[in-house]
């Protein structure tokens, strides 16, 4: 592509081909995972490729940026199977995400694929909350669609960030999701509405002008979420290619970027635009806020992350926090089949060696943070199980760093 070059997107095919085992073979382990945990929830993805040609796209991370047209991986009833299968799915706990990792769940092909997985989660009456990310069409009927479910409590996640630079995004002349999002607000009942205010970037949307629109257009959504975008040098490399400017020179970092100056930023601009929709850091705060319910990673047990949430939700999520006891602790970690050794702090619970995917899934049942202590050399230069350790003056040490690096990661980890 020259730098000249302005991509432009089809709305993909209605029918999608089933991506040919060979293909599948050669697919990115991360590509080729149908069922994976993150942190907003389990999350099903046997359809990937998308169209739309958003610059920043993820997808450049793992060699699936050039799939232009979704491909199945499995049939539906199968990829249903799996997910509703998974040793860490729980009915009406687990937090579920649907196409939410390499395609759009709105596009034409995808969408008779998402009702399908919808219908059929509902008909199991799973009272799951379910998170949708779009910035596609998401008509009357759609929503009339979504109103119908009576089980599962969904939400709709618009990803709109203001950028008007086609090469960056292509979508956003079309506005297609600025439609999306007031037919959505228009129609709501019981379905969640949020503006994904994402990705914010210096210079490319972070002008005055530009924070006004986006909060206005997110004035009748349930919440506003904004986070920063992935700077890696998959993704600054083809923009810049294209001619766009990147910031943050060659300073690449595996988590979200989001300035504390930006964070600042985005909050005045929030209190003095005069909208009454809440704002949030994190997309479970959101979306647990759209259905009146505590957060469901509890963050309150970091407690900066608050101090913009509305006083309700603030209670809700303070009567909810409760620090799990060593008998609970033992319990989840039972019933799961998983093995660490932990130790509850206030606000938070270290574990060892579990990996980011069990971890939520701890995270989500007992609605308080699972944090990762990998310092197992100082952990055990002592002998000391972390259960219950008596800790000397070079571990307290330690275990401050750490968590002050947890306290960190927690506001800029993925989504
Ligand atoms: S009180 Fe804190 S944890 Fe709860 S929803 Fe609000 S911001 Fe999130």
């Amino acid at each position: 592509m020259t730098s000249t070059a302005i991509p432009t997107f089809t709305p993909g095919p209605r029918l999608l081909p089933v991506m040919p085992a060979d293909q599948q073979a050669e697919l990115d382990p991360y590509m080729a995972q149908i069922v994976g945990y993150r942190k907003s929830g389990l999350s099903l993805n046997h359809i990937i490729g998308c169209p739309l040609e958003c610059g920043y796209c993820v997808r450049h991370f793992w060699g699936n940026f050039e799939v232009k047209v979704p491909h199945l991986l499995m049939p539906t009833e199968e990829a249903i199977d799996r997910l509703v299968g998974h040793e860490a799915f729980r009915p009406g706990v687990t937090p579920i995400q649907l196409f939410n990792k390499a395609t759009d769940p709105f596009l034409p092909g995808v969408k008779p694929h998402l009702f399908q997985v919808l219908q059929a989660l509902d008909a199991s009456g799973f009272t799951n909350h379910v998170l949708l990310i779009t910035r596609f069409k998401v008509t009357e009927a759609d929503m009339a669609a979504l109103e119908r479910l009576q089980h599962l409590r969904v939400t709709l996640l618009f990803t709109y960030s203001g950028i008007t630079d086609p090469r960056v995004e292509p979508i956003s002349k079309s506005e297609i999701t600025v439609t999306s999002i007031r037919t959505a607000a228009a129609h709501k009942r019981r379905t969640g509405v949020v503006l994904y205010w994402r990705p914010i970037v210096p210079g490319w949307n972070d002008a005055p002008d530009t924070m006004a629109r986006v909060l206005d257009v997110g004035r009748d959504a349930d919440a506003i979420v904004f986070t920063g975008y992935y700077h890696k040098p998959e993704n600054a490399d083809y923009l810049r290619g294209l001619g766009v400017p990147v910031p943050f020179g060659e300073d690449y970092h595996r988590r979200k970027t989001m300035p504390a100056d930006l964070d600042a930023a985005v909050v005045a601009a929030w209190r003095t635009s005069g909208i009454s929709t809440p704002l949030f850091r994190k997309t479970s705060c959101g979306v647990a806020y759209a259905h009146e319910v505590p957060d469901y990673n509890g963050h309150w047990g970091v407690r900066e992350l608050c101090d913009i949430c509305p006083a309700a939700q603030q209670q809700r999520c303070a009567d909810d926090h409760t620090p799990p006891t060593p008998a609970s602790m033992d319990r989840i970690l039972g019933q799961l089949g998983y093995q660490t050794q932990y130790v509850i702090e206030d606000g938070h619970v270290w574990t060892h060696g579990l990996g980011e995917q069990r971890r939520y899934a701890i995270q989500h049942g007992l609605r308080y943070q699972i944090w990762e202590l990998d310092q197992p050399h100082h952990l055990h230069a002592h002998g000391r199980s972390l259960n219950g350790h008596r800790a000397d003056a070079a571990q307290v040490e330690v275990f401050t760093a750490v968590r002050q690096q947890f306290e960190q990661e927690a506001r800029y980890e993925d989504d």
